[in-house]
């Protein structure tokens, strides 16, 4: 079964972490589990940025994804980096299980503005598409509305759509079939 695993990284609002799963899966077409114990962050600080490192997250939930799931995304609201980059939204192993969302600068407060719950709701979504699309083996896609365009500004984000295109949709069902017969054979 194509079951995606979700993994709260530090604490999150509990209902807009399931409904994230919830919403993030149905557009995926798959089934989702949520990890009843959270993964504490801690151990992927950089005390001298105040950041947390994506990379060292990414790899940590590869080691802790369940046998059953065929991908794991941990959903976190602390400020997530590659040492190199200032800051990114989510990371994830091209064609691999797991990936990482920030929520932490997809909030309107963010940027000194008055918070919006749905805003930030439906950017999750994107993101957590765009992330979840790295681990189908999907590249940066050129198609402006496609959740898979990639985005450096939230304002980038807003100006994308809430799925994949339909070139992109299609690696993502082959993918999730082959993940469907691994799982059988
Ligand atoms: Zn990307
Ligand atoms: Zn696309």
């Amino acid at each position: 079964m194509n079951i995606i695993e979700f993994v709260e990284v530090g604490r999150i609002p509990s209902d807009l972490f399931r409904r994230l799963a919830d919403a993030t899966a149905q557009i995926v077409g798959a089934h989702y589990m949520i990890r009843e114990q959270p993964l504490d962050p801690f151990f992927a600080l950089l005390e001298n940025r105040g950041q947390f490192n994506s990379t060292d997250i990414v790899t940590r939930l590869r080691d802790l994804k369940s046998s059953n799931s065929m991908r794991i995304v941990g959903i976190t609201d602390v400020d997530i980096c590659i040492p190199i980059l200032t800051f990114v939204f989510g990371e994830a192993q091209l064609g691999c299980c797991a990936a990482v969302v920030s929520l932490h600068r997809l909030h309107q407060d963010f940027y000194g503005l008055p918070p919006d719950p749905d805003l930030l709701f439906r950017r999750a979504v994107q993101e957590t598409l765009h992330e979840l699309g790295h681990t189908f083996g999907l590249h940066h896609c050129p198609d402006y509305a496609c959740v898979m365009h990639s985005s450096t500004t939230v304002d980038d984000i807003d100006l994308k759509g809430d799925d994949y295109c339909v070139s992109c949709r299609a690696t993502v069902e082959k993918c999730k079939d082959r993940a469907q017969q691994a799982a059988s054979s």
